[in-house]
């Protein structure tokens, strides 16, 4: 895609708030999320600033109408919106960018503070698919898991790996996350015992929202996957260590994965992400030509990690890039279809972990603890917040992805 008018970084608005240095959500941005207010129904907006676009509102007064006679924005999830396809995406945000651009003056629009309002989900999550695509969090937990000479599995460097996991457990950022019960054998325990989880773990990951599906039957090419999503959010794949070591031979993570996943509030559309696509690592070897890529669709984005444990206040604890991945988004999606699996609207696509070259550019406690040698995993009460990026004459934010720890419910 070309770069347009909505990159320009010279815009401004005349939302002010969204013109000060260091704004997540400047006229450029424009992400999209659900919220409500008061208890009221789920309404689509966009952030500008401090405040939220009730485009649920603009499209009822016909100020936007991405879908000629028919309603898009009234069912409180973007969904019907992303079926539309990209073109239609890109209009509308440059329909909405002019709408709130300074040049045109401050207009009556529907706008609300977003400290007034609550997030949810922003999409109805289909399926949810998580890959593996960190060479540096492969190596580091294949180290500990199967020793350091086995580290990287031998496909490794040949195949996205992937494991197909569960949309019903994906949650809107600052739902609680409640300790997982699962099969656990230390490795001097004869037997399997059940109980709360010992290791629960963060991963942070960057999850890619499809926006348009694909045919069963019909591969597609990394180029036409790129063109298929919709936007990015910041993701938490919680993950019970012990839980997994003990289940995940040999058909990979279960319920260590399953019970829950938080997604941030806003989408960041791949349009605005455009302007800060660089150069994926360096490859050992050559991909197989479904793989290959013609440009490069890495991310420049800056990511951290803070922990507030037990009513303290939030320290970083890590701090990397998703430009590290190995493999991008568009092929993982690429590798995805090409056994003819079908993508919907609304699969939602985990990168992996993400893990950058040094100790405290690692994304999940796993490795920042070197399996528990040290430091501790996360203990009840425990505050896990993701930040998200990208810097370049402004900033676009995503908005806090965070969840907080629950004890462990009772076993049946
Ligand atoms: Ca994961």
């Amino acid at each position: 895609m070309k770069l347009n008018a909505t990159h320009d970084p010279a815009r401004r608005s005349w939302v002010e708030s969204a013109n000060a240095p260091g704004c997540a959500f400047p006229i450029q941005n424009l992400p999209w999320g659900v919220f409500s207010q008061g208890g009221g129904a789920a309404r689509v907006g966009v952030a500008i600033g401090d405040q939220i676009l009730d485009v649920t509102a603009l499209e009822a007064e016909g100020l936007v109408e991405p879908a000629p006679g028919g309603r898009v924005f009234g069912s409180g999830v973007l969904n019907p919106f992303m079926a539309l396809g990209p073109a239609i995406w890109s209009a509308t945000r440059a329909q909405i960018a002019d709408l709130l651009d300074a040049a045109g003056g401050a207009r009556d629009l529907p706008l609300l503070a977003q400290a007034d309002v609550a997030m949810h989900l922003p999409i109805f999550v289909r399926s949810f698919t998580d890959f593996y695509a960190s060479r540096e969090h492969a190596t580091n937990v294949g180290a500990m898991f199967r020793g350091p000479e086995n580290a990287l599995p031998p496909n490794w460097l040949h195949i996205p790996i992937g494991y197909n996991g569960r949309a019903s457990t994906v949650v809107a950022s600052g739902t609680p996350v409640r300790r997982p019960l699962g099969q656990l054998k230390s490795a001097g325990d004869a037997l399997p015992r059940l109980g709360p989880s010992e290791k629960m773990d963060f991963e942070l990951e960057l999850g890619a929202v499809i926006g348009t599906g694909s045919v069963m039957g019909r591969p597609v090419s990394t180029a036409e996957a790129w063109e298929m999503i919709f936007g990015f959010v910041l993701l938490n794949d919680w993950s019970a260590r012990d839980v997994q070591v003990w289940e995940y031979q040999p058909l990979g993570p279960f319920q260590s994965k399953a019970f829950a996943t938080t997604i941030g509030p806003w989408v960041v559309t791949r349009e605005a992400l455009e302007p800060f696509r660089v150069a994926p690592p360096a490859r050992e070897v050559d991909l197989l030509p479904y793989l290959a890529e013609g440009t490069h669709r890495n991310l420049d984005l800056h990511l951290e990690v803070d922990l507030a444990r037990g009513g303290q206040a939030a320290r970083t604890v890590a701090r990397t890039n998703a430009r590290h991945l190995y493999y991008s988004a568009a092929q993982q999606v690429a590798h995805h279809t090409i056994s003819g699996c079908a993508m919907e609207v609304g699969d939602l696509i985990g990168s992996g972990t993400i893990s950058g070259p040094s100790l405290d550019s690692c994304g999940s406690l796993l490795e920042l603890t070197e399996n528990g040698k040290r430091g501790d995993f996360l203990q009840d009460g425990d505050r896990v917040m993701f930040r998200g990026w990208c810097e370049g004459g402004y900033r676009l934010g995503f908005g806090p992805c965070e969840g907080v720890i629950m004890p462990a419910p009772e076993a049946p």
